[in-house]
């Protein structure tokens, strides 16, 4: 999507350790006109597929999945919330997500009663690097026998192996924008 990698060239900074930081327009302060941009795309990308809900991650995902549920029916949002740790009272489904940007691993819940067996859900996240988020999302639509119809990414850091993997487990990942290689030391960002 040519209006997001524009922004990510003017607006993005690259950082020691593969981390771009986007938090001016994406996952801080929010251009909520781009995500309406991003909501039209992903509708052309999923067109005719079913539907029933987006599923998306505390906490930058929330904003992004809410305006782009707006493109989709105006389906629901569940977000997985994030726990240091939990006891379980058994209605919810749960996994561990180990964190690339914060380095540790944590709990994340969903209320059995907001996903259902066979509801079609889209996944929404802002970004893809090793796929550990997206795997935790996943596995939890599995533990509720939803249906996965596809994933939609807003920057996929295509050097890091997460897009590939999805991929070749045959999931439909639309990411808006992926970045083939980045230079903290020059600032450059080369898109795929
Ligand atoms: P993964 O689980 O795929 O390794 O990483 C995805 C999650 O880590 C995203 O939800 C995002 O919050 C965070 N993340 C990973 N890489 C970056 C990055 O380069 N920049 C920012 N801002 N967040 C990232």
């Amino acid at each position: 999507m040519k209006e997001l990698e524009e922004r990510i060239q003017r607006d993005g900074i690259v950082r020691e350790g593969e981390v771009l930081k986007v938090d001016s327009f994406l996952n801080h302060q929010c251009d909520v006109e781009l995500f309406d941009h991003m909501g039209a795309e992903w509708a052309r990308l999923f067109a005719g597929k079913r539907v029933d809900k987006i599923l998306t991650i505390e906490a930058s995902g929330i904003g992004i999945a809410c305006v782009v549920a707006r493109h989709f029916g105006n389906v629901p949002v569940v977000f997985a919330k994030k726990y240091q740790s939990i006891n379980l009272d058994g209605d919810q489904y749960c996994t561990n997500i180990y964190s690339f940007t914060k380095q540790k691993t944590y709990s994340v819940i969903v209320a059995k009663r907001f996903l259902n067996a066979g509801e079609h859900v889209i996944i929404i996240d802002d970004f893809l690097a090793k796929g550990n988020a997206l795997n935790g999302l996943i596995d939890i639509c599995e533990s509720a026998g939803a249906v996965v119809e596809g994933i939609g990414i807003a920057v996929e850091k295509g050097f890091q192996p997460g897009g590939k993997e999805l991929r070749e487990r045959g999931y439909d990942l639309q990411s808006l924008a992926i970045v083939k290689d980045m230079d903290p030391a020059t600032g450059e960002i080369e898109f795929a």
